[in-house]
């Protein structure tokens, strides 16, 4: 699917709540859930600086919405992040049947800017969303986005 302004304007709060995360000391890294009626449902933000690798904020809508969207208002969903899913997350987003995913910056140049700033590899494949769950729609990456998610990455986890 094409993106659309609002798309844009959807992810200006994921950015945001990647911000966020960050002054709060953890990995920055923010998500929306939207209904069809474009009513924000839940958000939230990385939160693994207490020391669970597995608190991403897509992970954390995947669960919010299977214990409160049912089954058929699920698929009729988007999710907004500020970077693409992870396979843990992809997977998650699939199981639980939600709709379409729109990012802001995409695994591939999270990994290619890691690896010119000299990260350590990551334990997890970068894989596309569309690897991990074939059926899934995922549009991205968002140029608007990419400076200024680059520095907020840059100030994490550059050594
Ligand atoms: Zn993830």
């Amino acid at each position: 699917m094409a993106l659309t302004d609002v798309d844009v304007e959807y992810l200006a709060r994921c950015v945001e709540l990647a911000r966020e995360a960050l002054d709060a000391g953890d990995e920055p890294f923010g998500s929306i859930l939207v209904d069809a009626d474009g009513k924000t449902l839940f958000e939230d933000r990385n939160r693994v600086a207490d020391g669970d690798a597995t608190r991403h904020p897509e992970f954390a809508i995947a669960q919010w919405a299977a214990a409160h969207v049912p089954p058929v208002r699920r698929i009729r969903t988007t999710v907004y992040t500020s970077g693409e899913h992870c396979p843990m997350c992809a997977a998650a987003h699939a199981w639980v049947g939600l709709g379409r995913i729109v990012y802001a910056t995409s695994s591939a140049q999270l990994s290619r800017w890691r690896e010119e700033w000299g990260c350590p590899p990551s334990p997890v494949a970068a894989l596309p969303i569309t690897t991990v769950a074939p059926r899934l729609i995922a549009d991205g990456p968002v140029p608007e986005y990419e400076d200024e998610m680059k520095s907020l990455y840059e100030s994490r986890f550059r050594p």
